[in-house]
């Protein structure tokens, strides 16, 4: 009698151990409430583009934005007046101190004298950042490379006096061609800082692009200290490619160049940021943004007006409904993410100052082209969890939670309080051929792309209050 109390005891608790992994498996119901209200998400944003509309006018009206700008100041205005005018609870500027850096316009050349004597003009833009060639610029023969390590190997001799060309292509047997802006960004970020170690004179680089235009693309630069800074500037890949050749047959040539930028002192600025409060709890916050600053080229629609947009029309979505969050939904517009991320890294200050729950951070800072899913940075149980919600998604937006991700302005808050953070990801392959460039405009938006986007993040915010983290 026992042994069998014991048998029954031993089969009973085998049966709890193997109900108890069913319950954790187990997936949810489909719950046609919540499908039906991201469905009718979609189908706002798709019908009505609300945000499309905001994007043509921070392209058109507002425009270009660099950090402590003219432009960055007319933007942090507008984008506060459009959520104003939403009617959304609170709307108001997160102030931050950020760089300030001005391309000199009028000067922006270079050529070569061919062996057979032609004069062979490139395109040239500065890195942002750059310091200026003298006004007459300079002449100077280059020595070509490929990698950081190369100049290294140089040393002074090969060095001194001359102009580093980096020309390291993007891979195209890559499918993500992030992987190829990560393998190439060193000759833009670090460039400068090597050549100008061993002595260099100025340092170009090949542009960080799938391309094979001749558009030249900007973007951060950093230098080391004072004496090392050198003129440091992007050549169009069809420029590059015209220099590599002219080098294989004329190492004697001298390459003339003529750019100029100029750093001022610190500018105030601000995030700007509006909310819909929670209705059950206010405290619990979920952030959205995108970066309100662009390059100095281009209109930043894609980079990343769409990430602004997207947020706010996210909210939006939320107002159409009219459903009422449980908690607050904080659409931010962070300041300075190209060239400081100081607007990050204050709204990450101040919410740790202000001891703020922040339940989840997304960010969209991908472009404006098909969401394809998102990259998540948190715990593999919550991963584990996103996973059942994709049944809510239309394959052709999100099909996929994948480990990993996240976005610049929302690291930070990420790493200070823990805040698990997702970031939009979308079907990329067209996004570096005009990353950083004049051919960033509103005219290479599409529509419907764009609000599939907006419906998107709706659909998460959604999801996220509705089940936690
Ligand atoms: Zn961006």
């Amino acid at each position: 009698m026992k042994n069998l109390n014991i048998i029954i005891c031993f089969v009973f608790s085998c049966l709890v151990v193997v109900s108890c992994e069913q319950d954790v498996k187990q997936k949810t119901q489909y719950d046609q409430a919540v499908g039906q209200a991201i469905n009718n998400f979609y189908g706002d944003a798709l019908e009505f583009k609300e945000s499309y509309t905001l994007l043509r006018g921070l392209s058109k009206d507002v425009g270009q934005r660099l950090s402590g700008s003219e432009g960055a100041k007319k933007a942090v205005l507008w984008t506060k007046k459009i959520m104003e005018d939403y009617g959304f609870d609170s709307v108001y500027l997160q102030p931050v101190m950020v760089p300030h850096w001005e391309r000199d316009k009028t000067r922006q050349e270079a050529y070569f004298i061919s062996s057979n004597g032609k004069k062979i003009n490139l395109s040239v833009l500065a890195a942002g950042g750059s310091v200026s060639t003298p006004l007459v610029g300079l002449l100077a023969n280059v020595v070509e490379v490929k990698s950081l390590e190369e100049v290294d190997r140089l040393g002074e001799g090969g060095v001194k006096g001359r102009v580093v060309f980096y020309n390291k292509a993007f891979n195209p047997r890559f499918i993500n061609q992030g992987n190829s802006y990560g393998a190439t960004g060193f000759q833009r970020r670090s460039g400068a800082i090597k050549a100008a170690e061993y002595g260099a004179v100025a340092s170009v680089f090949r542009s960080l692009s799938s391309s094979d235009d001749d558009v030249p693309h900007t973007g951060a630069m950093s230098y080391k200290g004072a004496v090392d800074s050198i003129p440091h500037a992007g050549l169009g890949v069809v420029s590059a490619k015209k220099l590599s050749a002219e080098l294989k047959i004329n190492k004697g040539l001298k390459l003339y160049l003529n750019f100029g930028g100029k750093w001022y002192p610190d500018a105030l600025s601000h995030n700007v940021v509006g909310e819909l409060k929670g209705s059950e709890f206010p405290n619990e916050i979920i952030t959205v943004g995108g970066h309100l600053d662009s390059w100095d080229v281009g209109e930043g629609a894609h980079d990343d007006g769409a990430g602004c947009v997207h947020a706010i029309g996210a909210l939006r979505l939320f107002q159409k409904q009219n459903i009422k969050p449980k908690r607050t939904i904080r659409a931010v517009m962070f300041m300075n993410e190209e060239n400081g991320l100081k607007g990050g890294v204050q709204y990450a200050k101040n919410a740790k100052d202000y001891q703020e729950t922040h339940i989840a951070a997304i960010e969209s800072d991908a472009s404006a082209y098909v969401p394809r899913g998102f990259g998540f940075s948190g715990s593999d149980e919550q991963l584990e969890k996103l996973q059942d919600w994709l049944k809510y998604f239309d394959k052709n937006t999100i099909s996929y939670f994948s480990k990993g991700g996240g976005g610049a302005d929302i690291g930070p808050l990420h790493r200070t309080l823990g805040t698990p953070m997702f970031g939009l990801n979308v079907d990329g392959q067209k996004y570096f051929e005009m990353h950083h460039t004049e051919k960033d405009v509103f005219e290479l938006v599409n529509p419907r792309e764009l609000e599939l986007g907006t419906a998107s993040l709706a659909s998460l915010i959604f999801l996220i209050d509705k089940y936690g983290l």
